[in-house]
């Protein structure tokens, strides 16, 4: 990258702060932004011959950038495209938090799922996910990730951090993966340099601000605070840092590192972070840091008992069928719908429903329509689906893009009744196998639209 190609301004931010490294830091904006993909555990094997990313047990490298939209074992959620520098979460979450532990997690600005469905993968079975996202339209695609990626112990929910004032001392871990001003992703996307300013590192700067006081008092005492951004300058990462140092109780908590993986470890102002520059490490710029609330924190009360309605014993007893370890689950009815999730979390879901905007609690299961049960798209994608009761029906990869598409399947030579569509083994979603044709039951608004 030409340096002229460069703001000015932010030429100068970056001089100040790199010092000798600026120039290996611009030629490093020329080279190609690195490919990454973050493995479901749950759906699919490790890929032993892909490269490791070095800092999280299922992240790997891509030699080139395949065409993601025409691969069925992404809409399958068997893996999310996901830069590597973020998935140092891993690190960052595995370090401090006990995983014994049944506990509650938010994920405050999730869209589109990254560090959500990263989270899904590390945390244990028994504790809960708030994955949360303030803008509807992004909110929706955050839905549709999490779905793919099959757990059944989080809850999506559309609110302002405001909100979360309404759960006092609720979580053990709060994630604040903040929007900013993005310079971490200008080798990925060069017209964002464009629309770099001072003015716009201010706001971000005051927003993250914002958000951190107002996220503050739903952590517990203990409780870690993981801050992160995609972007290099102090003012969004150190300066906010040593501000929520100077205002709240905060113990910051290093890391341990490995050298060769060429994170910078900063300790400035009393605070530590960690910078990941694209000169020094296999990604994209990034900057994260992990405290603890030292000061204690009066809790919301969940006492009350869940007040769901359950379904009839005799639905009960045909959903159990369809579910693994259904003892562990806890299945409510909405209407016509029925849904599960881990019944030692039903109080806290309860508790979130009277207080925040749900999208989703847990998993979709099925629908009643006409005396007979549907079975929902999440159930699909569900790892705690049980396939033994269903027909398969294993597509090749032209039939799978055909599913995909929402196009009519040839007939083939199966049951009839709703069929688990599956490609290698794994679950694509539903058809409905008639005398003479095949309902393909994808859902209308996520099939591929592209041609190829
Ligand atoms: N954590 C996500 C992931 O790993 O896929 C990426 C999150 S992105 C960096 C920041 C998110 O914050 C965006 O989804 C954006 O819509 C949301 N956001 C924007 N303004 C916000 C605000 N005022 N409060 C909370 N979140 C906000």
């Amino acid at each position: 990258m030409n340096i002229g190609q460069l703001s000015r301004a932010f030429e100068d931010v970056m001089r100040k702060q790199l010092a000798d490294s600026f120039s290996s830091f611009v030629q490093s904006l020329d080279k190609p932004a690195c490919i990454s993909i973050r493995l479901n555990p749950n759906k699919t094997k490790v890929a032993e011959d892909l490269e490791k990313v070095p800092w999280s047990k299922y992240g790997r490298y891509l030699k080139e950038r395949p065409t993601f939209t025409l691969d069925p074992l992404l809409h399958a959620g068997a893996y999310y495209v996901q830069e590597a520098s973020s998935m140092f979460l891993e690190q960052a979450f595995l370090q401090t938090v006990d995983q014994d532990k049944s506990i509650n997690v938010l994920d405050l600005c999730a869209a589109p799922g990254g560090k959500s469905t990263h989270l899904l993968s590390l945390l244990n079975k028994q504790s809960l996910l708030v994955s949360n996202e303030v803008i509807r339209s992004r909110a929706s695609i955050l839905s549709e990730n999490i779905q793919k990626w099959g757990y059944c112990n989080v809850v999506v929910t559309n609110n302002d951090p405001e909100d979360f004032k309404k759960l006092p001392g609720f979580f053990d871990v709060i994630v604040v993966d903040a929007p900013c001003s993005g310079e971490g992703l200008f080798r990925k996307d060069p017209n964002a340099m464009q629309e770099w300013s001072t003015t716009n590192v201010e706001l971000c700067s005051k927003r993250q601000r914002r958000i951190l006081s107002d996220v503050w008092p739903a952590l517990k005492q203990n409780g870690i605070l993981i801050y992160s951004t995609c972007t290099y300058n102090e003012k969004e990462n150190e300066e906010n840092l040593a501000w929520l140092k100077k205002e709240h109780d905060v113990e910051f908590i290093k890391l341990k590192l490995s050298e060769e993986w060429g994170i910078e470890n900063v300790h400035s102002q009393d605070i530590d972070g960690y910078h990941f520059y694209p000169h020094l490490v296999k990604g994209e710029g990034f900057f994260i840091s992990v405290m603890r609330k030292t000061k204690a924190e009066p809790e919301s009360s969940i006492r009350s008992r869940p007040t769901f309605a359950s379904p009839s014993t005799k639905i009960s007893n045909q959903l159990h069928e369809w579910i693994l370890h259904p003892e562990e689950k806890t299945i409510i009815s909405r209407h016509d719908q029925f849904q599960f999730f881990p019944k030692n979390k039903a109080q806290e879901i309860e508790f979130l429903a009277k207080n925040l905007y749900l999208l989703s609690a847990g998993t979709s299961l099925a629908t009643a329509k006409h005396e007979k049960l549907v079975p929902e798209h999440a159930l699909a994608m569900s790892i705690e689906l049980n396939k033994e009761n269903f027909n398969l029906m294993e597509l090749e990869l032209v039939e799978a893009l055909q599913y995909l598409r929402k196009e009519t399947l040839p007939i083939h030579n199966s049951q009839k009744g709703f069929s688990l569509m599956s490609f290698q083994n794994i679950s694509l979603g539903w058809s409905n196998v008639l005398d003479k044709r095949i309902n393909n039951l994808y859902p209308s608004n996520w099939r591929i639209r592209m041609s190829g």
